[in-house]
């Protein structure tokens, strides 16, 4: 590596230092608006600020863009409005977000290592509008999803090997077609993440849903197949998003 390639991780670094300062100042300012009250937008779209502290390659923003498109135009009929690495520096209003998507793993935040992917800090108001995701911890779950494939794939070839039926000796660890997954799977992680902590953000949902989008937490076999079920919002999630946003126009068939 060159002197002047390093460089710009140098400012990177510190352009991150930057925005947390910012972010924890917002997050103590008090804040004397109640939620409530706060009118729906007039035009039913949705601002999100995507910082990426990781610098992803620009075929990966766009499959982490359309992913999270898709939740939220396909499944609830809300539009969008992207900028990339750009944010104010104003209190964010109910139809604006940040996407950080940051290179940590997140340990310093959990004083330890944990499987948490993202965070939507809420500030005392209830009204959190960053969301944090940790892309190490991506990284680390599809290599899970990897290790569980190619598992499969052993337990195939064994199977054939030994003139026993393949049968489920595979199925039941992974699907065969499980590697056709992988390559985008890091992306995957990424939007289905920030989705979810969107989501709580926008809803000002503390809590999980027992389905959908809004789990706790994901199965590793629920990505290594071609099912979008695990990760759709509830009927209701998507008519208290409509409502928050004050979307009037028809959602897209998103079956
Ligand atoms: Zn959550």
């Amino acid at each position: 590596m060159s002197g002047f390639a390093i460089r710009p991780q140098y400012v990177h670094r510190f352009a991150l230092t930057i925005s947390v300062v910012f972010l924890l100042v917002l997050s103590a300012a008090p804040d004397l608006r109640a939620e409530p009250t706060d009118p729906a937008p007039e035009n039913g779209r949705l601002l999100v600020y995507l910082l990426d502290h990781q610098m992803v390659s620009r075929q990966e923003m766009a499959a982490i863009q359309q992913e999270i498109n898709s939740i939220f135009e396909d499944q609830a009929g809300v539009q969008i409005e992207w900028f990339i690495d750009a944010s104010p520096r104003r209190r964010l209003e109910i139809n604006e977000l940040r996407v950080l998507i940051l290179a940590s793993d997140g340990t310093r935040w959990f004083h330890g290592p944990s499987n948490v992917i993202g965070l939507a800090p809420h500030d005392e108001s209830g009204i959190g509008r960053n969301c944090f995701i940790f892309y190490r911890q991506a990284l680390w779950f599809r290599q899970q999803a990897v290790l569980r494939c190619r598992e499969a794939a052993l337990a195939r070839t064994q199977a054939e090997a030994s003139g026993v039926e393949p049968g489920m000796a595979g199925e039941a660890i992974a699907p065969a077609s499980c590697s056709d997954y992988l390559p985008e799977l890091t992306p995957m992680i990424v939007a289905r993440a920030a989705a979810h902590e969107m989501v709580h953000i926008l809803l000002n949902k503390l809590d999980h849903s027992p389905t959908g989008l809004m789990r706790e937490s994901f199965e590793l076999q629920e990505w290594l197949a071609a099912s979008l079920e695990p990760f759709r919002l509830l009927p209701e999630e998507i008519a208290a998003l409509r409502s928050r946003l004050g979307v009037v126009s028809a959602v897209a068939d998103g079956s």
